[in-house]
């Protein structure tokens, strides 16, 4: 099936319209399955005649599989019909964190298998060969065919194009990752950014849906991802969300982007960590830093909650400018806990007008920690075969 034609064109090609028609029946199967060919025909408004040409093509490519029949409305009982799990997986990777992480994940959105490769140093060209490793080994096993890879990566990503334009934390500038990838394996894939990633996974997995949302995602980085009309807002040149690097004023830690006292060098899960280091040796990771919190090191409780603090007042930032109603905080930093939401939440209502901070709720995500795997797995689904993934 080629890419995915969500809105007709008013002179569609033949292929476009089938595509299109054959999406419908997708979706349809995807949402409310199992349905029989009459049923299909009845939600589609498509012709018996197309539904049933449509549906076979659907069949030879596995995409759908008959399970058994159902109730006899008079005459012969009718098969019915729903997606086939299994008739494709997708690999969906998060690029993110201290290490790199993957998925297989089936056409339910049901994670099968996942893998997590740490990430050493930050040559260009290692973390490339460490993307492909990963897909390897996710793919080794595995028989069903290949739908398309989704990618999350922190920085300023072309999604049209899959170049990763900037991203410092990997080391990587103009670097044509998507393409990389296709060539290599032959399949579709998407990049996007990871904060980006998170907000589809939240929006995906949410029933009901919401028609905006604010997803912050904190770990090495600090970025957003932005629901606007239930649409991801990427902004006139990819960058909507990236609220790491305004600057916080009086700060001068200077920050990997290459300038100084950005949110992020306050704030990030490896700013914490940098900072907690100076005041207790012992602690040289995320799960150190964690623990002492939760047991209530005084110097440590201080300087995450202070970071919390400032956290608040940027999303409360956030707020203000959009007035979204729901924001989430996800990522490596929801170990802190309540304490720590506490305080963002508190920070963030206090830096807006009371009228629209009384009407914001401010959580933690739903997905955890594949929430990236999830949301590029998402985007693929969406692009490939116009459905959104449901679990
Ligand atoms: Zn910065």
């Amino acid at each position: 099936m080629t890419a995915s034609v969500t809105v007709l064109p008013e002179k569609a090609t033949h292929q476009q319209t089938r595509t299109f028609n054959q999406q419908l029946v997708l979706r349809a199967l995807h949402d409310r399955s199992p349905l029989s060919r009459a049923d299909l025909a009845r939600l589609t408004g498509l012709t018996r005649t197309s539904v049933g040409d449509l549906v076979g093509t659907l069949l030879d490519e596995g995409l759908i599989e008959e399970v058994g029949r159902g109730r006899s409305s008079g005459g012969k009982s009718p098969i019915l019909l729903r997606v086939a799990p299994d008739g494709r997986h997708l690999i969906g990777l998060d690029l993110g964190e201290a290490q790199f992480s993957g998925a297989v994940v089936n056409l339910r959105g049901e994670i099968l298998r996942s893998i997590d490769l740490p990430l050493e140093g930050r040559d260009s060209e290692a973390t490339v060969e460490l993307v492909f490793r990963l897909v390897d080994a996710l793919r080794a096993d595995d028989r069903s065919p290949l739908l398309g890879i989704g990618i999350g990566a922190p920085g300023i990503i072309d999604t049209s194009t899959g170049t990763v334009r900037w991203s410092v934390n990997l080391n990587w500038a103009e670097l044509p990752l998507g393409s990389l990838v296709e060539e290599r394996y032959g399949v579709p894939v998407v990049v996007a950014n990871d904060s980006h990633a998170a907000a589809l996974a939240e929006l995906t997995f949410r029933r009901p849906r919401l028609n905006n949302l604010i997803v912050v995602k904190v770990g090495r980085g600090v970025g957003a991802g932005i629901i606007l009309n239930g649409q991801l807002f990427q902004g006139d040149g990819y960058g909507a969300g990236e609220f790491g690097h305004i600057s916080m004023g009086s700060a001068d830690t200077p920050c990997r982007c290459g300038r100084e006292g950005c949110l992020e060098t306050l704030t990030s899960m490896s700013a914490l960590v940098d900072a907690a280091g100076v005041v207790e040796p012992s602690i040289t990771d995320e799960h150190d830093l964690v623990a002492a919190f939760q047991a209530g090191v005084s110097g440590i409780r201080r300087l995450v909650l202070d970071a919390a603090r400032q956290l608040g007042v940027a999303v409360g930032w956030l707020i203000g400018v959009l007035n979204v109603r729901h924001v989430l905080l996800v990522g490596p930093i929801a170990d802190f806990g309540d304490d720590w939401l506490g305080e963002v939440r508190r920070y963030a209502r206090s830096s807006v007008l009371t009228l629209l901070a009384r009407d914001t709720q401010i959580e933690f995500g739903h997905v955890h920690d594949d929430v990236v795997v999830l949301g590029a797995s998402a985007l693929l689904m969406e692009q490939q075969l116009g459905l959104g993934l449901v679990r």
